[in-house]
């Protein structure tokens, strides 16, 4: 038994025998039952009770907060564990009005064992009322309030703090759980006698993020200089406000910073240049045809290339880089401090090189590769951010240009290049609004008649401040920026009104029209075709569609079912620019062709070019097709062809293209000049 806790009186076999001889209010409270075990008849008088049996009687869980519960547990434990002993002012209800009282409490062992409190009553609460309240109010709440002195030592705990205190530790000090904050609490102390701070501290339930307010004050006690602590437990909400802070700034599916995340660091960075010289690397990655990662095997293992692509760049960055994904499959490198760019572009390259490395996506294995723009930032030079990143956006832009998985990094050379192609795509979104675009024909003649027997439609752009631009020039713009189909379909339009209007003044010719190799996949396609056949008012068999290898290149089956439908429909078919592309001998042999175009190439490099020219020539006569030489210039090239019986020929020799309402007069001067020269 612990030196002061009561012992019942020799020869007594009522523990509680020698209180009730006492006159203070002497009570035991036992814990467990919440329940005056013992009562001695001063105790009853303050409990407002006719007798000790009425007072055991009465349940004291009833209405009792949560708070003063807790407490009298946490002393429960302290009587056992310390044999401690606390002097509190309390406020009872014996008979639902309050009544103050002064109490020493101290273990009490019940006969069965267990631990009990005696409670002796010191004093009778004569304080006001509003003192009283403040007493009630500090013992009940939950703010942990403390006073320690100077050296950190505890003078006064309020029962929150108290309950709180980790076991073994003394000084104010060990609560801290880094020492940074308690030397920042103690500079604010020094330097204004007072600190607010969140700081992470050890208390009993272990490592709890606690807001403090701390003051220096004078100890009521003993007038010397002491340190008044509150604090509240704000661990949720700072866990949940930093939960929150990092969802915000990551990107969800790959763990990632985002591109909010990235602009704050971006505005950092801004701010720092304005100090000193610093040069920074920033990286745009994209990886290259992810549309048809997703389109060919689900979005899922879209998702699962995306994430391994933000571990496998991750693993690729020093500490001081940052990773973000802006959205979509492109991301973006920040890399600080850069030393020298040698040592730059082979991080590059060995990040590109991992990139490509397979990805294991479940049912299947991958490879992805990436297109990279980098753009350097020298504040020295007066290097402006946002330019920075415009110029890394832009080389990214050059290397999937370039033919994608390879890097770029910027220079002036390129931001003019880039602009002009910026350029060039607005211009041709306004052209095909405003119809800019026009037809021009070239005069392709029969050779052994010497006469026009068809044209070619070729597409002219007539910018209105800088003329003619070469098809060359805009047409591959357009097949990437999607309007080729538009385009195609506005050429063939043209081509068959001009067709009619010719046709209406009494010249009859053929025309020929090309048609790209994504206008002949588009699954439009056909459905085009059918509707301008039952559209014109003149036999299909006068329109010619120029198709090219490219476009008879994959499902078999589905391009078999284009070209027979077209010949059923009437149109020619010709296969152009023979000779350059694979010229593979099993698609001349497959689908019905019409007429076979012989490359320019081949035939400016006439005589040298000839055994190849016989060669397709005679194939083109195995297979009935009619053979057209393009690019013909010279007298020379005309008469060998002529010789090996090449059918037809265009070229600068006879014409250029012409504007429609010039053809009829071109082919009448071509077609004399010829009889001139026959
Ligand atoms: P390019 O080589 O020109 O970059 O071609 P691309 O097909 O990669 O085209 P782009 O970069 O424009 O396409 C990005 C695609 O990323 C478009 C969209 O279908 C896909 N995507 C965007 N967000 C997600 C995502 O969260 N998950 C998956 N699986 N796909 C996404
Ligand atoms: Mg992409």
């Amino acid at each position: 038994m612990k030196s002061n806790q009561i012992d019942q009186l020799p020869g007594s076999s009522d523990p509680f025998a020698l209180a009730r001889r006492m006159k203070t209010p002497v009570w035991v409270y036992d814990t467990d039952n919440n329940r005056i075990a013992y009562a001695n008849e001063a105790a009853c008088t303050i409990w407002q009770a006719g007798s000790e049996e009425e007072l055991q009687a009465r349940d004291l869980s009833i209405g009792m907060s949560s708070t003063v519960a807790n407490r009298l547990i946490q002393f429960q434990a302290d009587f056992i564990e310390y044999d401690s002993e606390f002097s509190e002012f309390w406020t009872i209800f014996p008979r639902g009005a309050p009544v103050t009282v002064k109490v020493l409490c101290t273990g009490f062992v019940m006969p069965d064992g267990r631990m009990a409190m005696l409670a002796e009553m010191i004093g009778a609460g004569q304080e006001e009322p509003e003192t009283l309240r403040s007493i009630e109010a500090l013992l009940h709440t939950d703010v942990m309030i403390a006073l320690f002195s100077i050296d950190g030592l505890p003078l006064h705990l309020n029962p929150a703090a108290r309950n709180a205190m980790p076991e073994g530790v003394i000084e104010f000090r060990e609560l801290f759980c880094q020492l940074e904050d308690f030397l920042r609490m103690k500079a604010d102390l020094e330097a204004c006698n007072e600190c607010q701070i969140v700081a992470k501290m050890n208390t009993s339930t272990g490592t709890k993020w606690i807001d403090l307010s701390v003051k220096g004050c004078l100890d009521a006690a003993t007038g010397d200089s002491a340190v008044l602590v509150t604090g509240v437990d704000v661990s949720e909400l700072k866990i949940t406000r930093d939960k929150a802070r990092f969802l915000a700034s990551r990107d969800q599916l790959t763990g990632c910073y985002n591109r909010a995340f990235m602009q704050m660091e971006q505005d950092k960075i801004t701010a720092d240049c304005e100090s000193g010289d610093s040069r920074h690397a920033v990286l745009f990655l994209d990886i290259d045809r992810f549309k048809l990662v997703n389109d060919s095997f689900g979005h899922e293992v879209g998702d699962t290339i995306l994430q391994t692509f933000a571990l496998r760049v991750q693993a690729q960055l020093q500490d001081s880089d940052v990773l973000a994904r802006m959205g979509g499959d492109e991301f973006v490198v920040l890399i600080r401090d850069l030393k020298d760019e040698d040592t730059l572009e082979a991080r590059i390259e060995a990040m590109r090189l991992e990139l490509i490395k397979p990805v294991d996506c479940g049912s299947v294995q991958l490879s992805v590769t990436a297109s990279i723009g980098v753009s350097i930032f020298e504040s020295a030079a007066d290097g402006d951010w946002s330019d920075t990143m415009k110029q890394a956006d832009i080389a990214l832009y050059h290397s999937k240009r370039s033919g994608r998985n390879c890097y770029t990094v910027f220079g002036t050379a390129l931001g003019a290049e880039v602009l002009e192609r910026r350029w060039l795509e607005t211009e041709i979104k306004k052209a095909i609004k405003e119809e800019d675009f026009m037809l021009y024909f070239q005069p392709r003649l029969d050779s052994r008649r010497r006469q026009v027997v068809a044209v070619e439609a070729l597409l002219r752009w007539n910018h209105p401040e800088r003329g003619f631009i070469p098809p060359d020039k805009f047409i591959p713009v357009c097949e990437e920026m999607g309007v080729i189909d538009e385009l195609g379909a506005f050429v063939f339009e043209s081509a068959c009104e001009q067709l009619g209007n010719w046709r209406s003044q009494g010249f009859h010719i053929d025309i020929s029209v090309n048609v790209s190799p994504k206008q002949f996949q588009n699954p439009n396609f056909l459905a085009f075709f059918e509707d301008m056949a039952a559209k014109i008012d003149f036999p299909t068999s006068c329109l010619e569609l120029e198709i090219t290898e490219t476009s008879m290149i994959g499902d078999d089956a589905e391009v078999s079912e284009k070209i027979r439908r077209i010949n059923e429909l009437g149109f020619r078919l010709a296969l152009d620019d023979f000779g350059t592309g694979f010229s593979n001998l099993v698609h001349i042999s497959k689908f019905p062709l019409n007429c076979i175009k012989m490359d320019k190439s081949f035939v400016q490099k006439l005589p040298a070019s000839g055994p190849l020219l016989k060669l397709i020539l005679a194939l083109a006569n195995q297979i009935g097709a009619i053979t057209v030489a393009e690019g013909v210039e010279t007298v020379d090239q005309f008469n060998w062809l002529d010789a090996y019986g090449c059918n037809q020929m265009q070229g600068f020799l006879f014409s250029q293209a012409v504007a429609g309402v010039d053809l009829p007069e071109t082919c009448r001067v071509i077609e004399s000049s010829l009889r001139r020269v026959a």
